[in-house]
């Protein structure tokens, strides 16, 4: 399945305690089983194999993260750091990122005409995703983390025309894409078959789309149904990002 798995697929994907069961609620904890992927331990850095992941969350106030970890390495548990803490990490590991480059199709809202953009699809964080408080119940927050930085998120359409502020793009001769967030300070990259490059060259850019509910490694066109519902669920924030 290309994005993601049944929401409601029992059993639970992921070890919680108590105090992360109860903060998050069941819809929270939907929210945790559809956004983080258990790829390399945040602890050891070493894959998953078997067990089921423990999730480990941190909070200050009313946001936080939630990271997932071998039980052995670091058990399920809720941790509320000071606000001053300066706290560091001694983890090996790091998080890990993917991203695609593609053509998919889009529609004009004002025209109705149909055409294939180019779209540089990211997961910014596997094994991590911020969390934030929310009318008493803790949810995974990566879209709203990326609007504040000017992405548009979803909703009956994703607004893919409007540019993202002091972002970025430039194309290297050998046709990757690396596109730079000036106000986040983060850049994100991928390889184009000759068809993208040629389109992200007519068009003069190519559209960012993040979101921890992606998992834009499958090739296949399952990929546009999948990402047209995380579009309407709000599970994506993204823009157009211009050659510079
Ligand atoms: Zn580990």
């Amino acid at each position: 399945m290309p994005w993601g798995r049944h929401k409601n697929e029992p059993p639970f994907p992921f070890l919680v305690d108590d105090i992360t069961r109860e903060a998050f609620g069941s819809a929270g904890l939907r929210g945790l089983a559809t956004n983080l992927w258990p790829h390399e331990c945040q602890t050891c850095g070493r894959e998953f194999v078997g067990a089921r992941p423990a999730v480990h969350v941190e909070v200050r106030e009313s946001g936080g993260t939630a990271t997932l970890h071998h039980a052995d390495c670091h058990p399920a548990g809720w941790d509320e750091l000071a606000t001053t803490s300066g706290r560091e990490s001694s983890s090996t590991a790091t998080l890990s990122t993917i991203s695609c480059a593609l053509l998919l199709p889009t529609v004009g809202e004002q025209t109705g005409v149909e055409s294939w953009r180019p779209f540089l699809l990211v997961n910014p964080g596997l094994e991590q995703v911020a969390v934030v408080k929310d009318d008493g119940h803790w949810r995974v927050a990566t879209v709203d983390y990326y609007a504040q930085f000017g992405l548009n998120t979803g909703g009956e359409v994703l607004r893919l025309g409007d540019g993202i502020p002091n972002a970025i793009a430039s194309l290297d001769d050998r046709g990757t894409i690396t596109v730079m967030l000036g106000d986040l300070r983060a850049g994100f990259a991928a390889e184009c078959e000759p068809e993208v490059v040629d389109r992200i060259r007519e068009l003069g850019g190519i559209v960012l789309v993040l979101g921890s509910v992606l998992r834009p490694d499958h090739d296949t066109l399952d990929l546009v149904h999948e990402f047209a519902d995380a579009i309407q669920a709000r599970q994506v924030a993204g823009g157009w990002v211009p050659l510079g």
